[in-house]
Formats: structure tokens, C-alpha cells, sequence
């Protein structure tokens, strides 16, 4: 089976198609709609269609990816929870029919006989226990093992639950293929995450795709989003608010005052707040909302606030300045905007995280949720997609205990 995130895959990526830029561009071709749909549209039945198993790699590298690239649109929405769900457990099956786990992206290797002293196989795996039918007693098996700095990178239980020799971790292989679950979802989000920079250059497949995905993703996790409301635009949450984005929030010095408050507050707030996930570039204001009062009620005042604690303070020193926050805002040079001027410039999108640090280098002060984010506002996505799990998680152990 092919992990496509794993080095076999990448190679495959590379000599078959030239690159992942290049597969891309040529997966309209040769994958239709509806064909990619279908590595989805089984989860709701639970049933997972035959032929999906026994898929050749090539053609299970196609599908996936047009997948991948239509989530470009959106990433850390419902569609990318459908497309992550679906294809784990369509890989995680395959590995399971296959009866051991090798050439993933994790870096589990099997056990040589003798690797582990047999007292303690003894102990671990029950050999003595007749009692435990045998299938019990092979699911105790220590059959795969992994450094432990690696192990650590993915794994989110107790290190109690493992046993750990001279710096590796020897696992059953239930638990070896939680890991591997773990480091699909890893690769998954960094893939997304990648592909997000390049939305704008995929071909219209992808959006047609993307919102096919919508509408399956909104039938499958119905329930939830009656009872939780979309994860669309939504009120701020200032405390899941990236490094660079509170920095600014709380007033800068001269030299960075315009870039601060004008390029990345305004594009940050006004995109997390009216249109988290715009599905094009060219989007505007009016495409998301029917009047302009969460803009001057909600967004203005944050910016105002931010650009009054800088020193000296951006708008008493420069007052025309607002004048050109509404223009970052795509309403034109004015400070008098109406709903249908949104349009006469560009609606500017937060800057890459490559961006702010090659301009305002001051403002980036990455923590831990920074790690493979390209954007502020992915990075705001993810920890509102993160926050929505553990809603659900919540809800769920609520409605089970
Ligand atoms: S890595 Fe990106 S999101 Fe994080 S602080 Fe730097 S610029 Fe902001």
C-alpha cells in the first residue's frame, strides 16, 4: 500500500508527473469529478467501497491529490475534516489487509527477534497465558518500534501506555497504526497548509470540486452543525489570534506602525471576521455581508483602538490614514464608504508569514501553533478548527455519559 505522504510517494510524484505543481495541473485530465468523490462520498454509509481498497498507486495518487488541491480553498473547514476522515481510514484499512505496516511516512520499523529481552516479552505480551485466546495474545505483540524523539513528535497518550528500550519506543500494532494515524494528519494539514499558497493558480476544477465537497460535508456532519452553527464567519476570538496579529493589536512603534494596522491588522480582522475562507482572491466585502455595520461596529473600532496604541499614535499623527484602511479594505480612497463601493479596490488578503517576516521582521514571534503555517489566517483557521473539536469532543462525551 502507498502512503502518499511517503518518501515512495514523493518519488513517484516527482518521476512520474515532474512535481506536485505539475500533478496538479494535469489531475483534471485524467480524474473526473466525480470519480475523486467517490474516496468520500462512502463515509456516510460507513461501507467502504471495494474497488477503493484495491486501488493502483498511480491512480490512488490522482484521486487523492485532486482531493488535496480542491481543499486549498479551504483549509481547516468541514471539507477538509470529510476528505481527512474518509482517507485515513481508507489507508488505515489497507494497512490493516496488509497485515504489517512498512514504507509509511513514519518512521516505524519492525522488531528483530531477539530485540527485546524475553523477561520482559514474557511480561508484556503474556506469552504464558494460555488462558488469553491467541488472537488476544497477538494483539499484546511488540511488533514495531521507533525512535522515541520521533515518537514524541506524534504521540499524544501517556508514556506509560509503551514500553521504551535504548531510546526507542516498541509498540503493538494497534498502536503503531495510532501513530500512523497521527502522521497522516500531520502531513494532511502541512499539504493543505501548502497548498493554500498556490489556490489562486489551480485550475477551476478545483473549486467545482471544492464545492461539491461542501455540499457532501454539510450532509455528513448535519447533526453537529445545526447544534454547534457553522464554523464560517463568526464573532472574533482574540485569544486564538496568531503572535504577529496580537503583537500589533497592541500598538507598535513608528517604523512599523503602517504595516502593522494597515496591511496586516485590516486584512487579518476583516478576512477572520467576514470571510474566513475566501473561496477566490478577487473577493469583496459585499460578497460577504448585506450592509457595512459589522465592518464599522466590529472591525473598525479594533483597528482604531490598535493604530491609537502605537507610538506616537498612527491616527492622530496621520488622520488620513483611515482614508486608506478603508481602501485596504477594497472601498477606494474615502472615508465616507458605501456597501457598493466595496470592489473599487482590491480587498487585500493577509500577507505570508515569508512576507511579514522579510518586512516587519519585529511583528513575527512564531509559538508553538506557528509550526508549518504560511499565513496568519490559517493560522487563526486551525486553532478555530482545533477549538471546534474539542466542542464536539465535549458535546459528545456529554451526550454518551
Ligand atoms: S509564523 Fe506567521 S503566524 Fe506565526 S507569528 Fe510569524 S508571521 Fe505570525
Amino acid at each position: 500500500m502507498l502512503d502518499p505522504f511517503s518518501d515512495k510517494a514523493k518519488r513517484l510524484v516527482k518521476e512520474e508527473f515532474g512535481g506536485i505543481t505539475e500533478l496538479l495541473l494535469i489531475i483534471p485530465s485524467y480524474v473526473g469529478i466525480d470519480q475523486a468523490l467517490e474516496r468520500v462520498l462512502w463515509v456516510k454509509s460507513g461501507e467502504m467501497p471495494r474497488d477503493l481498497l484495491e486501488m493502483g498507486d498511480i491512480q490512488d495518487l490522482l484521486t487523492f491529490y485532486a482531493l488535496l488541491g480542491a481543499l486549498a480553498f479551504s483549509p481547516y473547514g468541514i471539507e477538509m475534516e470529510l476528505v481527512k476522515e474518509a482517507n485515513s481510514r481508507i489507508y488505515a484499512k489497507r494497512l490493516r489487509r496488509a497485515g504489517r505496516i512498512s514504507g509509511t511516512a513514519t518512521e516505524l520499523r519492525t522488531v528483530d527477534a531477539g530485540e527485546i529481552p524475553s523477561r520482559d516479552r514474557t511480561i508484556l505480551e503474556r506469552t504464558h497465558h494460555h488462558e488469553l485466546p491467541p488472537d488476544e495474545r497477538d494483539k499484546l505483540r511488540l511488533r514495531y518500534k521507533i525512535h522515541l524523539g520521533k515518537f514524541l513528535e506524534l504521540w499524544e497518550g501517556s508514556l506509560k501506555e509503551v514500553y521504551i528500550r535504548e531510546g526507542y519506543v516498541y509498540l503493538t500494532t494497534e498502536q503503531a497504526l495510532k501513530l500512523w494515524e497521527k502522521s497522516f494528519e500531520r502531513n494532511f494539514e502541512r499539504a493543505v497548509n501548502l497548498l493554500y499558497e498556490v489556490r489562486d493558480e489551480l485550475p477551476s476544477y478545483y473549486l467545482q470540486l471544492y464545492e461539491r465537497l461542501g455540499e457532501i460535508a454539510r450532509e455528513y456532519f448535519k447533526e453537529r452543525l445545526e447544534r454547534m452553527g457553522s464554523a464560517e464567519a463568526g464573532l472574533l476570538r482574540f485569544e486564538l489570534f496568531p503572535p504577529c496579529v496580537k503583537i500589533a493589536l497592541g500598538g507598535v512603534p513608528a517604523g512599523l506602525r503602517n504595516y502593522a494596522i494597515t496591511v496586516l491588522l485590516t486584512s487579518f480582522l476583516s478576512y477572520a471576521r467576514l470571510c474566513p475562507s475566501p473561496s477566490r482572491r478577487d473577493v469583496r466585502i459585499r460578497d460577504c455581508v448585506g450592509d457595512l455595520s459589522v465592518v464599522e461596529k466590529e472591525i473598525l473600532p479594533v483597528i482604531i483602538e490598535a493604530g491609537n496604541r502605537c507610538s506616537p499614535p498612527l491616527f492622530e499623527d496621520q488622520p488620513h490614514e483611515v482614508k486608506n484602511i478603508w481602501y485596504h479594505l477594497g472601498f477606494g480612497l474615502t472615508d465616507k464608504p458605501r456597501l457598493e463601493d466595496s470592489g473599487n479596490s482590491t480587498w487585500y488578503f493577509p500577507p505570508n508569514c515569508s512576507k511579514i517576516r522579510a518586512n516587519a521582521p519585529q511583528l513575527c514571534k512564531p509559538d508553538r501553533h506557528c509550526r508549518n503555517i504560511k499565513n496568519p489566517l490559517t493560522y487563526y483557521l486551525r486553532r478555530l478548527y482545533i477549538e471546534s473539536r474539542k466542542g464536539k469532543q465535549s458535546t459528545e462525551g456529554g451526550e454518551n455519559g
